[in-house]
């Protein structure tokens, strides 16, 4: 038989709800196990891509005029606008062209970090589990198309409109496209063809929120076919690019803007009321101090910087969802981690199997197939023992929804759970196969798993078993209570008995003490034509098989970046839903520090608020502990006043994601509910990447500091000049036109360059900063004091030596502008290093963008100084190598004198 696509206009026209799924796949031309992957491609074509369409960035136009939208643009232009009045036509052309050279980088760089910003959202894509030709394959959303039978489970996003295949205790969070947000459950019952949106409830749509249950469903409708797309919802793509620092800069620049006002008033009502000025000449002179005290290049480089670090946290395999978490990053005092997948492997390798029959041994690495099953001696399992193992290896991988396959280099992949993946090696070794296996036994009803009961349960039917097969596994706390017996190997055949329930707890006990995951399994056979027990009678009559131990071995570079956590004064917590003991094992194992006991869930259940609070204060390790306590656990961190990071992967942790400062989602494991609660994605699930991205958040943090450190000294030594050459009556050092001229070249040849600066030494080796430390602290106002003053002693320093030397004035302010773009270089060299001294081999070697920002301005400075159509425009003159020399000598000046401050201010604080 050929097989036919559908056309888009028969889909359309379907009642999808109103008919029984045989009808919706008949119609779609599909089997219940999925499309061919070729048919799959070319429905593709056929489809397009199951994409909504993106929101339109802001137009060109928007974006230009973003540019000019800064209040310190607008008093530059104000500027112009008075010096054309005034016939200072060369003045208000270099005041223009400021403004629009300006305005041409922070468009440039603004529409790169977009972009680069953009690039990182795809790293973390939607991917949806789909069923092709009965396989189970992890495809992009978008390649999803009407036909395709994929799977669901609590946490996901429902990929496209699906008429449900089949529903085990599925939820829906609709919200997105009703408004209603208490979650729907969902099953396969037709409706009536009438029905509203919110009552097809055999229909699961795109755009909304599974919240619990797992399901298979047909997709009918994809990309803008979907319901959420015909009412015309479309992605967000743009973020803008602020932050609650790039706020406060901006408040900063309106206050800044105000003072310089108020002092250019005062200044001018000075100079021509006491000192003669001609009104002109007066306003002029204004007109200098206010664009030399406008710090108009700052915007843009912390933008930049931010754009940057943005750029290198993903590099580290973090990516930023949302801006503000660079700078929070930075000041994270505590790390709430999950155990399982982000500080270990979560390649997880059954070792122990305990019967009633006595305990084996499983050997083999990892997901290797090789390996038997045996006795601790070594020997094979005696037959009561090895009946009873047969089943337990059944139970396990009935009661299981993982696939491991080889991938092209030969290496085992899983699709689904590492810890159910290792039930289906256990399967193999004890000799089952597990495709054959499955095949014929199938699944006929189900319980997920959720980790508030803490278990799971399948219901299976076999052609020759007398009544369907119950398979329950869980922790183990939770099924020895459950159930009733005990499996017993009897001639070759398997009897029960009544459970001994302390002795299965003391071996959990033991396999836990050796940081063994530890998973009980149970079965029950039910009697012909039963279905699915409820969820409060599953204990009902069930038979305890045994336990399972598994380890999972710590992530190396998660060992070496706890260290780095602490050397840097960060603590870090251990939340995790498995064993109290197991955790415990493992995080010494991992260097972590262990001095308390872990707190269990039970035991955070029982503490009243105060103790609850010294609980979260003073552990390390958070066991059985379900998502609920993480929230409750960031509160009571926050309380105290840390900062603090929490990890998370489920449905039921996206609550404490968006509470904590930064929210971090693991970007394999995690449910797109979790990351889309989450202000972080690891793409690599690994705790060391969160401690990369702080090290890079400090990094982020200290290079605003040292841009705003490096940028506000010219400005207020520049203004300082000014003001103080006119109350004095002296002649101005340096022209407005000259002083733009400084300004604009240092910011665009050396401020730029700070947003690249790497991690200094220190950055992790001091403890974070207060979460309401003031980006200006009170040392960061003194620096910037301090060298304002420096850039004033020199300019009329230099000032007057040129004068000395005869080169008249126009010569001696040419002399003036050299000497500060020389201050600023060597400026830029001691700025890098914050506290620590810059006169070391690496700090003098620079880095790249470094070296090529000076070059650019030591070119610029040449034409400026030696190019008549520049010396027309500033009237400026050539000099000569003396004068050069005098230049060099006030760099060098500067950089001596802060480096004697730097070495002073160490002293003082080393001694309090
Ligand atoms: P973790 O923080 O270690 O990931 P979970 O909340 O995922 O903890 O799991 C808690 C406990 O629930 C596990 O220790 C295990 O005993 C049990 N468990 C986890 N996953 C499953 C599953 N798929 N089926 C049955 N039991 C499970
Ligand atoms: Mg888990």
């Amino acid at each position: 038989m050929t097989r036919q696509s559908p056309g888009p206009l028969t889909i359309a026209e379907t009642a999808w709800h109103a008919v029984p799924p045989e009808t919706a796949l008949a119609a779609l031309n599909v089997r219940a196990d999925g499309l061919a992957g070729d048919e799959a491609a070319s429905r593709l074509a056929a489809f397009g891509p199951n994409r909504l369409e993106a929101k339109a960035g802001r137009s060109l136009i928007a974006r230009i005029a973003g540019q000019f939208r800064d209040v310190l643009i607008h008093v530059l232009l104000v500027s112009a606008a008075i010096s054309i009045l005034l016939g200072h036509y060369v003045d208000a052309g270099v005041i223009l062209g400021v403004v629009v050279i300006n305005a041409v980088i922070g468009f440039v760089q603004e529409g790169r970090a977009e972009k680069a910003l953009a690039a990182i959202r795809d790293m973390i894509a939607p991917r949806a589990a789909v069923l092709r030709g009965g396989v189970r394959v992890g495809v992009d959303a978008a390649e999803l198309v009407p036909g395709d039978v994929v799977l669901i489970e609590a946490g996901d996003r429902v990929p496209a409109d699906l008429r449900l295949l089949d529903a085990a205790g599925l939820h829906v969070d609709e919200s997105a496209l009703t408004g209603e947000s208490v979650p729907v459950s969902k099953s396969t019952t037709p409706t009536h063809p009438e029905a509203a949106l919110a009552d097809r409830v055999c229909m699961a749509y795109s755009g909304t929120m599974t919240t619990a249950g797992q399901a298979r469903g047909l997709v009918v409708a994809t990309g803008s076919a979907t319901e959420i797309g015909r009412i015309g919802r479309m992605i967000e793509t743009v973020e803008t690019l602020e932050t609650p620092l790039v706020r406060q800069m901006a408040g900063f620049g309106r206050r800044l803007s105000a003072v310089i006002l108020a002092m250019s008033a005062v200044v001018f009502a000075v100079a021509v009321g006491l000192r003669g000025y001609a009104f002109d000449d007066a306003f002029m002179a204004v007109v200098g101090l206010a664009v030399s005290a406008i710090p108009e290049g700052l915007p843009a480089v912390m933008t930049i910087t931010l754009a940057i670090g943005v750029q290198r946290m993903a590099r580290r395999r973090a990516i930023v969802r949302r801006l503000p978490a660079v700078e929070t990053l930075g000041a994270i005092g505590v790390i709430c981690s999950d155990k399982t997948g982000t500080l270990t492997a979560n390649e997880m390798t059954v070792r122990d199997c305990v019967l009633a029959e006595g305990r084996l041994a499983v050997e083999g690495h990892g997901y290797d197939p090789d390996g038997r099953v045996a006795t601790e001696a070594g020997e094979d399992p005696a037959t009561a023992a090895a009946a009873v193992l047969a089943d337990l290896a059944l139970a396990g991988l009935l009661c299981n929804d993982a696939r491991l396959f080889a991938d092209e280099e030969g290496r085992w992949r899983v699709e689904g759970d590492p810890m159910e993946a290792a039930l289906v090696r256990l399967a193999a070794k004890a000799g089952l196969d597990p495709d054959q296996t499955r095949a014929a036994r199938p699944r006929i009803g189900l319980i997920p798993f959720d980790s508030r009961h803490r278990w799971m349960a399948s219901l299976h039917a076999g052609t020759d078993d007398p009544g369907p097969l119950l398979c329950v596994k869980g922790a183990p706390e939770v099924l020895i209570g459950l159930c009733e017996a005990e499996a017993i190997g009897i001639d070759a055949g398997i009897g029960t008995r009544p459970i001994d329930r302390p002795a299965w707890e003391a071996e959990v006990e033991a396999l836990a003490g050796r940081g063994r995951r530890v998973l009980a399994i149970a079965a029950r056979r039910l009697s012909a034509g039963a279905g699915m027990p409820a969820a409060g009678e599953i204990g009902q009559g069930l038979v305890l098989l045994g336990l399972v131990g598994m380890i999972d071995p710590p992530r190396p570079a998660a060992v070496e970046a706890l260290a780095a956590a602490r050397s840097a004064g960060i603590k870090v917590k251990m939340i995790t839903g498995d064993h109290a003991v197991t955790a415990a094992a493992i995080a010494r194992d991992m260097g972590m520090d262990v001095t308390h006991p872990p707190a269990t869930g039970a035991e955070l259940d029982a503490a009243d608020a105060e103790t609850f609070a010294k609980l979260a204060h003073e552990r390390q390790v958070f066991a059985r502990v379900s998502p609920e306590h993480k929230l409750r656990l960031v509160e009571a961190l926050q309380a105290k006043g840390a900062v603090v990071a929490m990890t998370g992967d489920g449905v039921n942790d996206a609550p404490a994601l968006k509470r904590a400062d930064v929210g971090v989602a693991m970007g394999n494991k995690g449910t797109e509910a979790a990351k889309q609660a989450a202000q972080m994605v690891l793409a690599d699930d690994d705790f060391a990447s969160i401690v990369a991205a702080i090290r890079e958040g400090r990094t982020v943090y200290d290079n605003l500091r040292k841009v705003i450190a490096w940028t506000l000294p010219t400005n207020g030594g520049e203004a300082m000049a000014i003001v103080a050459a006119i109350i004095l009556g002296l002649t101005l050092p340096l022209t407005a036109v000259q002083i733009l001229w400084i300004n604009m070249i240092t910011a665009v040849g050396l401020g730029l360059t700070l947003a690249f600066e790497p991690t200094e030494p220190a950055a992790m080796r001091r403890p974070p900063r207060a979460a309401d430390a003031p980006l200006v602290t009170p040392f960061l106002f003194w620096r910037i004091g301090f060298v304002s003053l420096l850039f004033v002693i020199g300019t009329f320093t230099v000032f007057h030596l040129g004068e000395a030397r005869g080169l008249g004035l126009e010569g001696a302010r040419t002399l003036v502008v050299n000497a500060v773009v020389a201050m600023e270089i060597f400026y830029l060299f001691a700025v890098r290093y914050m506290a620590g001294p810059s006169l070391t081999l690496t700090g003098i070697m620079g880095t790249r963008a470094v070296l090529t920002g000076i070059a650019v301005t030591v070119a610029a400075q040449a034409a400026f100084t030696w190019w008549p159509p520049m010396n027309r425009l500033f009237q400026t003159v050539p000099l000569g190598p003396v004068e050069i020399l005098i230049a060099t000598g006030a760099g060098v000046s500067l950089f001596a004198v802060i480096e004697i401050e730097k070495r002073i201010t160490r002293l003082i604080t080393r001694r309090h």
